[in-house]
């Protein structure tokens, strides 16, 4: 059912059922089928027309509805408690799963690493910034640098970052760090390149330093 025709319809009758329910969502559409078969005269698709209308337009959803100019409010039991924004009622939306990371900026002489990402999951094949999972301190983070055979020689910035998916949100410890060899596990382009040729995805391009 249309969801502006779901919305008028909770709240014409005060319906406080999760209208996430699919056995809910046709009982409405039963009660709906009834007012048609009592009132539309044969006009059902003009009557669902001009629901459709009402709750795109006057019953509008996100914040108050226009009810003074409805021409239902006379009839609209919502309208008559003043509980118009308590309907429709829907399934309280599961948390993001919040997870951390460390994303390394491995610099070595004006080329910055990355790496591809695996063939499946979030964000699959798209190049990354090489990243393990914790946010760690900054030696930490140089000793799991330096295990890459890079010698990371020192730390230039660690900034905090956050980027939301729809079901997860990353928090990241950026860590710039410059070092002394292009060890080849990795992929090393310079910073023009990056920018122009490589597509890193904005959750990992927000950990780039600003003045990259
Ligand atoms: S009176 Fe208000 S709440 Fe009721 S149907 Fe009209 S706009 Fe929606």
């Amino acid at each position: 059912m249309d969801g502006n025709v779901l919305r008028v319809m909770t709240r014409l009758f005060c319906d406080g059922r999760c209208t996430d329910d699919t056995a809910v969502k046709r009982d409405i559409r039963d009660t709906l089928r009834e007012l048609y078969r009592k009132y539309a005269d044969g006009q059902c698709g003009q009557l669902t027309q001009a629901l459709m209308e009402l709750g795109a337009t006057v019953c509008v959803p996100n914040g108050e509805p226009h009810c003074e100019e409805c021409p239902l409010n006379g009839l609209c039991r919502a309208h008559k408690e003043h509980s118009e924004t308590d309907f429709p009622v829907r399934k309280a939306k599961k948390p993001r799963r919040i997870e951390e990371y460390t994303v390394y900026i491995l610099e070595c002489g004006g080329s910055v690493a990355i790496r591809k990402r695996g063939e499946h999951g979030l964000l699959a094949g798209l190049f990354e910034l090489p990243h393990l999972d914790g946010k760690r301190e900054a030696q930490a983070a140089l000793d799991d640098a330096s295990a890459w055979n890079i010698q990371a020689n020192e730390i230039v910035s660690i900034r905090q970052r956050v980027h939301i998916f729809t079901h997860i949100e990353w928090h990241m410890a950026c860590v710039h760090i410059r070092c002394l060899r292009c060890d080849s596990r990795f992929q090393w382009v310079t910073w023009d390149q990056l920018h122009a040729e490589y597509a890193l995805p904005t959750a990992f391009r927000i950990c780039l330093p600003p003045e990259v």
